[in-house]
């Protein structure tokens, strides 16, 4: 097992990964107020494969992501639906499901809903009223911020830069306008609520996350990620919440960057494919990983249609490399013999530098690099083992699948191809034809060749 660190959002420093303890880590996952976007995917795709990772070195994970489906952008979201709030939550709570499900990197450990943690959540802020760091006031309980000494320390703001962003008309029930919600008293038009000592309400979000947190994975863990727009409010909250409460909670502070789309960029006739699913419709699942794993996870990724059709083009050039370099036959040789016959080879010194550069903060776009090089010294000279290799290393990134060009129906446009490919046999053209125009609408356009059909991006 090699040493994995992590650069912590609150020392700024590598931290190395604790091997002798599972690695529990804390995901904030989407508030389900709509279909999720391709910037809510690259957290659950970073942790994912952060996990598998740490999995393929021998580390003990449990991966939580939670789903946030009790919000004030649910209520609003419900009542423009015309859809009871919790009826609306369940549906886009299973359409994010749905949504990652097709990414096919396996479900997170466990996925708590708010709604089904309120007795932690209730105890806790119970906790924290009674240790002095909360108040009751007009039936909502508000943190006392000028309680908790660390206050500030992830997001290094000063109180004047500190806006919780709560409604105004709270502001009149805190003591001190840095306070925030920890239990919001029933308002007229919201159509779910719960009972607590401080009468009918519901939680605020932050606190819904420090008691999921805890509720999984115990009052101290590895690893708690997000996006990079979380920082603040809402991970300083669940830091003071969780500290003045006695937790020591999270030991390293992981966060993604954004992805940034360009609206100017996105036509119409692109559709949304800024939406996750529509996304994957238009490009398949190994595009949208290879889009999402393409830049480090700290940084901010730009997305567009040029963006989606490197990743494309990226892909079709993995499965071309396997075409041209069929995997050696299953079986034949155990791992162990080949890793021993590949000693300082290129493909165990590729393999090995891969693995260095996601253990050291998880750098994708050095370890993707790794994978390219490797490929260009295969296509210059025959290496026995590269194809195989290239494989294992997709394999740790969601990728393994393009190593079966022919089974790789990652998109449904290669679904599609294939079915053209049929119709084309029976000679019914007629159909072909009309796949091959379906296919010109969602985007591809299909060159015939000699050794068959393929799919190239529409310019
Ligand atoms: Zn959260």
């Amino acid at each position: 097992m090699r040493e994995v660190r992590i650069k912590d959002s609150l020392t700024g420093r590598l931290q190395t990964i604790d091997p002798a303890e599972e690695v529990g880590i804390y995901v904030c996952g989407p508030t389900v107020y709509s279909r999720i976007h391709i910037g809510n995917a690259r957290p659950f795709v970073v942790f994912s494969l952060l996990a598998r990772f740490l999995r393929s070195e021998g580390f003990g994970v449990r991966l939580v992501v939670n789903v946030t489906d009790i919000n004030d952008k649910i209520y609003v979201a419900a009542q423009d639906a015309g859809e009871p709030s919790a009826q609306f939550a369940a549906r886009m709570t299973r359409a994010y499901f749905e949504d990652t499900d097709r990414l096919d990197l396996g479900r997170p450990d466990a996925e708590p809903l708010a709604g089904e943690t309120i007795g932690a959540i209730v105890a806790l802020i119970a906790a924290l009223v009674e240790s002095g760091h909360a108040y009751e006031s007009g039936g909502d309980v508000y943190f006392r911020v000028r309680s908790f000494a660390a206050y500030g320390k992830l997001s290094n703001r000063k109180p004047q830069d500190m806006d919780q962003g709560e409604e105004a008309g709270s502001a009149s029930l805190k003591e001190d306008p840095l306070d925030f919600a920890l239990w919001k008293a029933h308002k007229v038009g919201e159509d779910t609520t719960w009972d607590s000592p401080w009468g009918a309400g519901r939680p605020g979000w932050h606190v819904e996350c420090s008691a999921m947190a805890e509720a999984e994975l115990g009052p101290s863990f590895a690893i708690h990620g997000g996006g990079s727009d979380l920082l603040f409010p809402h991970h300083e909250n669940e830091i003071a919440q969780s500290e003045a409460a006695g937790r020591p909670f999270a030991r390293t502070w992981m966060h993604n960057g954004m992805v940034e789309a360009d609206a100017a960029k996105m036509s119409k006739s692109l559709g949304n494919i800024f939406q996750l699913s529509a996304a994957l419709d238009r490009y398949g699942r190994e595009a949208v990983l290879a889009f999402l794993i393409s830049g480090h996870y700290r940084q901010p990724l730009a997305f567009g249609p040029q963006e989606m059709d490197q990743a494309v083009a990226r892909v079709e050039g993995l499965r071309n490399f396997f075409r041209d370099h069929p995997l050696g036959v299953a079986g034949e040789v155990s791992p162990e013999q080949r890793r021993e016959g590949l000693a300082a080879t290129p493909p165990a010194t590729r393999l090995e530098a891969f693995r260095q550069a996601l253990a050291e903060d998880f750098n994708t776009p050095r370890a993707l690099a790794q994978i390219f090089a490797l490929i260009s010294e295969a296509n210059r000279e025959e290496i026995v083992g590269a194809p195989e290799a290239v494989r294992e290393m997709l394999e740790l990134l969601g990728l393994g699948s393009v190593a079966d060009p022919e089974e790789s129906a990652g998109s449904d446009a290669e679904a599609l191809l294939a079915e053209r490919e049929k119709a084309r046999a029976a000679r019914d053209f007629e159909r072909a034809d009309a796949i091959r125009a379906r296919l010109a609408e969602i985007g591809w356009d299909v060159r015939d060749s000699a050794d068959g059909a393929r799919l190239v991006p529409r310019g």
